[in-house]
């Protein structure tokens, strides 16, 4: 049977998770479309402006102007000494807002790949600010449609 995209971006964000830049906490993140995988991992510094991997993931799916509306999920992996399930921080999902859809299903992954929470983010972000989407917007607006 053929891996879905789904399948990869497990494997990737995991994979991911070890190339963490950190004092701390390991992250990988992985967003994903029918058509690819945009990557993360957590950065750290000295100057307390990090970066977290689900940031970068969608930074990754900005810089390809992936549409918003074919991106179909995010994966997560951590690697946290508390071992509790943070299905993306509130800036992220602030982010995950602006520049993904309502839609987008947000997968957290053990290290073995096994799921530990799972849901779209329109549950998971209810009552988004702003309730437009204006990168949606943007990016239609861009790509003339
Ligand atoms: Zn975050």
């Amino acid at each position: 049977m053929k891996e879905s995209n789904k399948d990869r971006a497990i494997k990737v964000a995991i994979e991911y998770t070890d190339k963490a830049i950190t004092f701390k906490s390991k992250v990988g993140a992985c967003i994903y479309s029918n058509d690819n995988l945009y990557p993360g991992f957590n950065v750290e510094n000295k100057i307390h402006k990090g970066y977290h991997a689900e940031e970068m993931a969608i930074i990754n799916s900005i810089q390809d102007r992936a549409d918003p509306d074919e991106l179909l999920g995010i994966v997560i992996s951590y690697e946290f000494d508390d071992h509790k399930v943070y299905p993306a921080c509130a800036s992220c999902r602030q982010y995950l807002w602006e520049y993904t859809n309502p839609e987008l299903l947000i997968t957290v992954v053990d290290k073995k790949g096994n799921i530990e929470y799972e849901s779209k983010l329109k549950y998971l972000y209810p009552m988004p600010y702003p309730e437009r989407r204006w990168y949606l917007e943007y990016w239609r607006k861009e790509h003339g449609q």
